[in-house]
């Protein structure tokens, strides 16, 4: 037993931006991962294949947010990003190739290939989702106002919302359509080459089950040009040594201001008094004492596994039953003996071709066929299938003269018609998935030295992530901003006195954005 002014329950990338907050004030803060490593899905992890540093989950970053690396000073405990530019290769199986990234000059002449018209609406494009993201971008800092209860503050919080859509005036159907819609019709209005409309349009399912025709999907649209790297807005980057280079730096952060951080230590239940927390209990029986808890974890473990169903309000109960956990993507790691030498841009030392996400997807059409296997419970007979390969950029990750690829995979359903996802029907999927591969790199399967499959089955098992949901319950906009993650508790508050929400399962969601870390941080300090 010991007794904390605060305690984390995991410690993903967010509870370890709670902690640091928390610790910053003064707070004497406990943090408890169960894994035997911290990071959650944004880690490094060096016992997948011997030599290699492998981001198991997250793989690049963009929306970490800039204040927390100054304000925490992460630079300083070796968080380091390299730049990615281009930022996207698409290569086709009639030989062309399209490469997108920061350099305006470059995308006109690559999208000129394919489309004059295309070319020159794509920075028009890029504009109207810039315009979009002011909107947008100051919300994620914001705590959200109370729907179910509103008081003036509340009313007040909804006035700068108000106010930039004010602004937009005309843009405003726009930027409506951007954040409610489907991607495909904007792509189809605004583009005519299907390369485009493709390479785009993968962005916008990412993580997400649903096809770029489905209401929700053009939310994603805008991602590409929001956030920043080393101060460059909309350029995406690696986390130099992997992705827990980030995590392990607010470790380092935590541990200096005095955080005690615990691993392999599972919490089983959160501890409450007369409706207030009081502290929580381990899986092994220790208990520890805090006025505060902040969950990291997504709303169904929180609520439904480490308390009981008379501890919460009916109500509320019902609400978090219905958060949508749906998923299908699949995470694919692979050590490799050469990079990949595709057909439509020769070369095996790295080129502009390796540095980006490589985009395996010949038009809208296949994403289309490829949901619609899964929407009936099928493995994608056809994936669309994504790769980055970081060591082409960052050595560092593997052993010299050899390269890591991360293959981020839709779509492959959690729940499967008559099936369950078994080594062999995972084996048969990655086979699946390579072969895309093969089709524009020949003499990629020889390549590969070895492989980590992760279905959605095992990211819930690795990561505690119900249903396999990488963002801790859907980005779809009924579980946004003041929905998220119920209506009337999106203040990282909950029914429990004393017990907050500070993971992607609260307000701005999914990502390696560490906002609700530090919105949940901010409300926690309030008297
Ligand atoms: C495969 C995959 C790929 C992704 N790719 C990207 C990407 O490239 N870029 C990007 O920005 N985002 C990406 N995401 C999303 C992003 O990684 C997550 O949204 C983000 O990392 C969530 O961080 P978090 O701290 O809120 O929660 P989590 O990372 O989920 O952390 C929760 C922590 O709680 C721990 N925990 C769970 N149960 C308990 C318990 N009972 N007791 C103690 N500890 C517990 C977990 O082990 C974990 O460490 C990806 C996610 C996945 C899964």
């Amino acid at each position: 037993m010991g007794k904390y002014d605060a305690i984390i329950i995991g410690g993903g990338h967010n509870g370890l931006v709670t902690a640091c907050y928390l610790a910053r004030e003064k707070r004497k803060v406990l943090v408890l991962e169960r894994r035997y490593i911290v990071g959650g899905a944004c880690v490094t992890e060096e016992n997948i294949f011997p030599g290699y540093k492998v981001s198991t989950a997250a793989y690049v970053n963009s929306l970490f947010r800039p204040e927390i690396v100054r304000d925490l000073r992460l630079r300083g405990y070796g968080f380091d990003l390299v730049e990615r530019n281009p930022s996207s290769f698409s290569p086709f199986l009639d030989g062309r190739y399209l490469l997108l990234g920061p350099d305006e000059d470059m995308n006109l002449r690559e999208i000129g290939k394919f489309s004059a018209r295309d070319a020159d609406n794509y920075p028009k494009y890029e504009a109207m989702l810039e315009r979009v993201s002011t909107v947008i971008e100051p919300t994620l800092v914001q705590t959200p106002p109370n729907i179910a209860r509103p008081g003036l503050g509340d009313l007040l919080k909804m006035q700068p919302l108000g106010k930039a859509m004010q602004k937009m005036g005309s843009a405003m159907g726009e930027a409506i359509e951007v954040l409610t819609g489907p991607a495909r019709p904007i792509l189809d209005r605004w583009f005519e080459s299907e390369q485009l409309k493709a390479t785009l349009a993968t962005d916008a399912v990412i993580g997400a089950f649903a096809s770029p025709s489905m209401p929700g999907t053009a939310y994603v649209l805008f991602h590409h040009v929001m956030g920043e790297t080393n101060g460059k807005r909309g350029v995406w980057s690696y986390v130099k040594g992997g992705m827990g280079g980030l995590t392990q730096a607010l470790a380092k952060a935590a541990a200096d201001m005095g955080v005690d951080i615990r691993t392999n230590a599972e919490v089983a239940k959160i501890l409450v008094k007369d409706h207030t927390v009081s502290g929580v209990a381990l899986a092994n029986g220790d208990e520890f004492e805090a006025p505060k808890v902040a969950s990291n974890l997504d709303c169904r473990l929180t609520f439904t596994k480490l308390l009981e169903p008379q501890q919460l309000p009916p109500d509320f109960l019902a609400a978090v039953e219905r958060i949508n956990y749906d998923s299908a993507s699949m995470k694919i790691n692979v050590a490799l003996s050469a990079l990949p030498n595709f057909t439509a841009c020769p070369g095996t030392t790295p080129g502009p071709q390796h540095r980006g996400t490589v985009h395996l997807c010949p038009d809208q059409d296949f994403i289309e066929r490829a949901y619609d296997d899964a929407k009936y419970g099928q493995p994608s007979k056809q994936p669309v299938v994504e790769c980055t390969i970081p060591s082409s950029v960052d050595p560092s990750v593997a052993p010299p003269g050899q390269h890591l690829m991360s293959m981020f995979v839709q779509y492959a359903p959690y729940k499967l018609k008559d099936a369950v996802w078994t080594d062999a029907l995972k084996d048969e999927f990655a086979d699946r998935c390579f072969e895309v591969v093969e089709q524009y790199a020949p003499g990629f399967k020889q390549s590969v030295i070895a492989r980590q499959v992760l279905s959605p089955v095992d990211l819930e098992n690795t990561f505690n992530l119900t249903g396999g949901n990488i963002f801790q319950g859907s980005m779809a906009l009924h579980q946004l901003f003041m929905f998220r993650p119920v209506p009337g508790f999106a203040g990282y508050r909950t029914p429990i006195k004393g017990l907050y929400l500070c993971g992607a399962a609260a307000h701005p969601g999914g990502g390696v954005m560490g906002a609700a870390g530090r919105n949940a941080a901010r409300e926690m300090l309030k008297r």
